[in-house]
């Protein structure tokens, strides 16, 4: 709602949110579309528009996890320099995706390294070739690794990245504090929302369940995992649970599609399902996505 239209319906006028408190009129009038949230001392997320960004922040330096949009990173750079005088260690991103380095931009210069999976650069390159972007428009990652994953410490914290595969692209790291035990998932986990499943950039279904389960089993009941994206509602600070649940719904997809396959139902068939059997919790727009998805790779097999 606007804030003009909000004032006039609530009846309130300028003189009377006068007697408010300057802070909450100032918090009021200016509240930004951005949002902080601290999971620990130092360590929290910024979320506007996009996937999910992860920040820590120590006396030895700032660490970033994927990067939104260029306004929306311009927003997130200018209040962490309000709170941490130190250089921009590391930008790491998730994975390729345009809502998750977009604003890698806003930090060259800034950041003295940017991180990703190899197949992240090379999507990253693939995109801004296929969409003819000027260089000055992107930014890509100057340090890159393979299945060997990465890790780096900056003061006492250890960030690791681990690479398990193919999953949401081919190209999905997760991005471990260690100390903190903060797990940033990128697009890996979807809460409670239909997931986008980039089978153009080789994402797999298959190895993506498989690929939970290994998270599972690497970090621990205590785990903070971080998600891209959540369904309106739902947290975007998720536990080894709901990693369970997002891989037990990828199973009743492909369960699913498979099924309808066996019946002999055609692709526009299956694609006007309105819920998935067994996970009828996960919302949203695009259920097309996942069972087309899941159609590309049975067809495959
Ligand atoms: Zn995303
Ligand atoms: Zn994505």
């Amino acid at each position: 709602m606007q804030r003009r239209s909000f004032l006039r319906n609530t009846g309130l006028t300028m003189a009377s949110l006068a007697v408010l408190n300057q802070s909450s009129l100032a918090s009021f009038l200016f509240d930004p579309a951005w949002k902080i949230k601290m999971l620990t001392d130092n360590i929290g997320i910024f979320t506007e528009k996009g996937g999910t960004i992860v920040f820590s922040l120590n006396k030895k330096g700032i660490v970033v996890v994927d990067s939104q949009f260029p306004d929306t990173a311009g927003h997130l750079i200018e209040e962490l320099k309000k709170k941490n005088k130190k250089p921009f260690k590391y930008l790491i991103n998730t994975h390729h995706h345009g809502d998750h380095t977009g604003g890698n931009i806003a930090f060259k210069g800034l950041a003295e390294h940017v991180v990703a999976h190899i197949n992240s650069k090379a999507n990253q390159l693939k995109v801004a070739g296929e969409q003819k972007m000027e260089g000055s428009k992107f930014h890509v990652p100057d340090i890159t690794f393979g299945e060997e994953g990465w890790s780096a410490k900056v003061n006492k914290e250890t960030i690791r990245a681990y690479y398990f595969g193919a999953g949401h692209t081919n190209g999905d790291a997760m991005i471990h504090f260690e100390k903190a035990n903060i797990v940033h998932m990128g697009d890996l986990v979807f809460n409670r929302r239909h997931p986008y499943i980039d089978k153009t950039a080789g994402a797999n279904i298959a190895n993506w369940i498989i690929l939970l389960d290994k998270a599972i089993a690497t970090f621990n009941k205590d785990t903070q995992f971080v998600c891209g994206h959540a369904a309106a509602g739902y947290d975007v600070v998720v536990k080894a649970a709901d990693l369970k649940a997002f891989g037990d719904y990828l199973g009743n997809v492909l369960k699913y599609t498979e099924s309808q396959i066996r019946l002999g139902k055609t692709k526009e068939e299956i694609l006007k399902i309105t819920e998935i059997p067994g996970s009828p919790e996960w919302k949203g727009d695009g259920i097309e996505r996942p069972l087309g998805a899941a159609y590309a790779e049975l067809a495959m097999k």
